[in-house]
């Protein structure tokens, strides 16, 4: 997309790492990708909770709740699902630059959208790989989605008649077919106090 003339962006007075020192913690996107069911809104959730309980600025962005209201006009076109994950990665980028650590919680099927989000994030951008294959996804089948794409009532549904492409190198892969939903939110849970949070001093 073209970039806007006669437009100066203008610097913030207020230094970001002013922000994350207050915060005790840098601002970050946890960018979670993975197939319908995988588990990203379960453990995007979960993370926010236990984010906020350790005294962190956290706040989920999550697929379903973003196509509620900013992303309301998009639907799952190659071209729409681009433009939903611009607009996601932005405003995970805005949280971001705020301090906050979002959570990102999106399908997010090809690779050059997620690349781009992780571009607007300049720099704190954190790929995890909510990893189940079709097969688990499918058999837990949590909102019923899998059943009526088979049936040909949903068309462009990820996995069936629309791709994923993996992530070749993200940051960390929680196994959700392999692993429970607790031993999941430790594993994120120690990466981002390793990465984001700051050792309390005294
Ligand atoms: P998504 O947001 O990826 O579409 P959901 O979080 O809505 O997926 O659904 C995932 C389903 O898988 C839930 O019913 C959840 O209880 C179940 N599940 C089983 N094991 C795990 C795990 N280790 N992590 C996350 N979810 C899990």
């Amino acid at each position: 997309m073209a970039r806007p003339s006669n437009i100066t962006s203008r610097a913030h007075s207020i230094k970001r790492s002013d922000r994350e020192s207050r915060n005790g913690h840098k601002g970050a996107v946890l960018w979670l990708t993975g197939l319908s069911g995988a588990g990203k809104s379960t453990l995007a959730f979960a993370m926010e909770e236990r984010l906020f309980a350790l005294g962190c600025q956290v706040y989920t962005l999550d697929g379903d709740n973003l196509r509620w209201g900013l992303n309301q006009d998009l639907g799952f076109s190659h071209g729409d699902r681009t433009e939903n994950i611009r607009r996601a990665g932005e405003v995970a980028a805005l949280l971001a630059r705020a301090g906050l650590i979002a959570i990102a919680a999106f399908i997010s099927p090809y690779q050059t959208d997620r690349q781009n989000a992780r571009r607007a994030a300049g720099g704190c951008f954190h790929e995890i790989y909510v990893r189940a294959s079709l097969d688990v996804c499918e058999s837990r089948d949590p909102k019923g989605l899998y059943k009526k794409a088979r049936q040909g009532q949903i068309s462009d549904f990820t996995g069936i008649s629309s791709p994923y492409e993996p992530p070749e190198s993200p940051e960390l892969v929680v196994d959700t077919a392999n692993s429970n939903v607790a031993a999941c939110i430790a594993s994120i849970e120690a990466y981002a106090s390793e990465q984001l949070i700051f050792p309390k001093s005294g």
